[in-house]
């Protein structure tokens, strides 16, 4: 009898000692998750946000909050390198976009297009380029250009002050050591922008503007066709310059993590620019 009791009193020790560790191993998986999660936010944050462009929360209307929500799920400046697939869908998906300069066609030229090598800065060109003489209509300085569809202003940049030159060529040798462009230099070159979120999450930019809308701030609503800035020649060298020539809309748009274009020839990134923009 005695032995049984020492057997059973010696059971309930070692189930003691069973429940202590499993408690104190999940107490060991229950950091884990968060300190992954402190990892995923320092990722993000490595990603070049900007913080003080980020969207205020204004009192919004629904179509604005649910573009909003939308916009939340996305990366502000979005990463690199993750290819979508540029089928049917996507291009059904884009199909609201319009041209932000009326009349414009698809550039004639490849070095305009999306995914054109830019060997200045050991880079590539993420956006369509719309110049005289290769866009069907006269691109001239402070011309105006238009929201390329409805959304929400992400970004408008009021306070743009232009790089200097020296500036500019030492941001310029650090883009040569590098095998790309870091997103700070490439965010100077575009020069004076605009930044809208569209329906579906689809981010359209607007780069080397003169002017910008005054009557817009970030988080207002904007139609398809509204005015938000004017043509100039803003992060290049001629607007380092002081000058006026060049003048040029560089126009980007974004789904997801990837740039319209993003791993396709220019003959295809051409033909899928037409597409969406019914040319
Ligand atoms: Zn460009």
């Amino acid at each position: 009898m005695k032995i049984t009791r020492y057997l059973y009193f010696f059971m309930i020790i070692i189930a003691c000692f069973f429940v202590f560790q499993s408690q104190i191993l999940s107490g060991d998986s229950g950091d884990s998750p968060s300190k992954s999660e402190d990892t995923q936010i320092n990722e993000n944050q490595k990603t070049p946000v900007d913080d003080t462009e980020a969207a205020p929360n204004h009192d919004l209307t629904e179509t604005e909050e649910e573009t909003q929500q939308q916009s939340e799920t996305l990366t502000p400046i979005p990463s690199r390198g993750k290819y979508v697939s540029w089928d049917e869908s996507l291009i059904k998906t884009l199909s609201f976009l319009q041209s932000p300069l009326p009349g414009a066609q698809v550039t004639t030229r490849d070095s305009q297009l999306p995914g054109a090598p830019r060997t200045y800065r050991n880079g590539t060109h993420e956006g369509l380029d719309f110049y005289s003489g290769y866009c069907g209509i006269p691109i001239n300085f402070g011309d105006p250009v238009f929201s390329a569809g409805p959304g929400v202003i992400y970004r408008i940049d009021h306070d743009y002050i232009e790089a200097l030159m020296e500036e500019r060529n030492e941001l310029l040798k650090i883009s040569h050591k590098l095998d790309d462009t870091p997103e700070e230099i490439l965010d100077m070159l575009r020069g004076r922008q605009v930044w809208i979120i569209h329906p579906f999450g689809v981010i359209t930019r607007y780069a080397h503007l003169d002017n910008v809308a005054e009557d817009l701030q970030e988080g207002d609503l904007v139609e398809a066709g509204d005015f938000i800035g004017t043509i100039g020649n803003s992060g290049t060298s001629d607007g380092a310059n002081g000058s006026t020539l060049n003048p040029h809309l560089h126009w980007e748009i974004w789904i997801g993590e990837s740039y319209l274009g993003e791993g396709l020839p220019p003959s295809e990134s051409r033909a899928l620019l037409q597409i969406i923009l019914n040319q």
